[in-house]
């Protein structure tokens, strides 16, 4: 019998809920707030062609064949370039490519985790970041978090009544534009945050796909940059970025900076993986980046979010008024918020989708206790026009949905 043979997590396991929500998202009748994927009228079609073209002009050893698993010497260059820009140092041992940041988080599950240990994660936080702890063994422990960020006697009081045996390994959370909150922490949090990981031997795991699509100047430092200042923080900040939101998901290219210790066992990690991650859209991800390409159309694309963003959060307002209480976003792809008068966001969801939009329920970025009146809704994807008629359609739906439900 198949059923008898499966690993114990995978006896009943747990799917990425948002991933349940994609089929709505092809339905062009739904209006799609869920998911977190790039626009596709954004993406850069000529550029990424081009620079596709461009690679596979080169000979074929640099595209079509097996690459080291640490990643494509020319993108790894251009990825140490691209931080550079952003202000950050990156030591060759400590950088791994990977197939998008989510291959970084299943490595770091792979290399940190044994069967009941804890990680403590951010309160809501991105769902297959849940997954892959998860499935790898991790109990979780949530720590909540405010319009500064984590809260850090919260998270204290948590590594305090742990003996320091059991403590925690790591934190896991996403400090800028975060999912699914579009938050950022402050950066008097950020240095709190290190202090405390310092005292507790708390490995910080800083994900961070969605920074470079601000909308004005934020100016926070990455925690791992921080941690650089000081040899006994150096090793306790693992940062993982992504070319997903800023370039195109389809090109699966990841990063991960950490330790080198960390960083090498992670790439042997990978190698029983994918051996090693596409050459072929490494060479013209490398091609794009070093055209200063990737520069060009962050620009493009921050302006276009940023419209997006501030279309729902006006919509919102006019619309749903003290119904829907929400923080406004600086960044990233998602306005995070929680319906008035108890609405079970997931119950509401079956209104919604009669209405023709959709959004991903709160319930979905718990480890623990769900606030189920909560939602993430994502501005991304839509035009202004298209965001308006779909706030429109979430208001008749909480409108029949007090009706039915009372
Ligand atoms: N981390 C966060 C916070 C995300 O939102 C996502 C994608 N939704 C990922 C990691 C994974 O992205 P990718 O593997 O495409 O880089």
């Amino acid at each position: 019998m198949i059923d008898q043979k499966f690993s114990d997590y995978f006896v009943d396991p747990l799917g990425s809920p948002i991933r349940a929500l994609f089929p709505y998202l092809r339905d062009p009748a739904i209006i799609g707030f869920a998911g977190g994927n790039p626009a596709v009228d954004v993406f850069d079609v000529q550029g990424l062609r081009d620079a596709m073209f461009e690679a596979m002009g080169s000979p074929a050893d640099g595209w079509a064949q097996y690459s080291a698993t640490e990643g494509l010497p020319r993108l790894r260059q251009a990825v140490v370039g691209h931080m550079q820009r952003l202000g950050t140092e990156v030591e060759d041992a400590s950088l791994l490519l990977t197939a998008g940041s989510q291959q970084a988080l299943d490595l770091l599950a792979r290399v940190l985790v044994n069967r009941g240990d804890t990680i403590v994660v951010e309160r809501p936080t991105y769902p297959t970041a849940i997954q892959t702890f998860k499935s790898a063994g991790a109990t979780l422990v949530g720590v909540n978090s405010g319009p500064d960020g984590i809260c850090i006697d919260e998270l204290r009081a948590i590594l305090e009544r742990t003996a320091p045996e059991r403590r925690p390994k790591a934190l896991y959370c996403v400090p800028t534009f975060g999912n699914p909150t579009g938050r950022t922490f402050s950066e008097e949090n950020r240095l709190s945050l290190l202090a405390v990981a310092k005292e507790f031997d708390l490995l910080i795991i800083e994900d961070d796909p969605y920074s470079a699509l601000s909308f004005d100047a934020v100016e926070v430092s990455r925690i791992y940059d921080l941690a650089q200042r000081d040899p006994a923080t150096k090793d306790l900040v693992v940062y993982l970025s992504s070319l997903s939101k800023v370039m195109a998901p389809g090109m699966r290219i990841g990063w991960m900076m950490g330790a080198p210790s960390l960083v090498r066992r992670c790439a042997i990690a990978k190698q029983s993986v994918d051996l090693c991650s596409s050459t072929w859209t490494q060479a013209a991800a490398a091609i794009y980046i070093e055209a200063g390409m990737l520069a060009e159309h962050l620009q493009r694309a921050r302006k276009v979010y940023a419209e997006r963003s501030n279309s729902m959060a006006t919509s919102l307002r006019n619309m749903l008024g003290d119904r829907f209480e929400f923080e406004t976003p600086r960044g990233g792809m998602f306005i995070w918020g929680k319906f008035a008068d108890g609405v079970n966001s997931q119950r509401l969801l079956e209104d919604c989708i009669e209405q023709g939009v959709v959004f991903v329920p709160g319930e979905a970025f718990y480890s623990d206790t769900p606030d189920s009146s909560t939602a993430r809704l994502c501005f991304s994807m839509c035009t202004p026009e298209r965001i308006e008629k779909g706030v429109l359609r979430l208001l008749k739906a909480l409108d029949l949905h007090r009706a039915r439900v009372g």
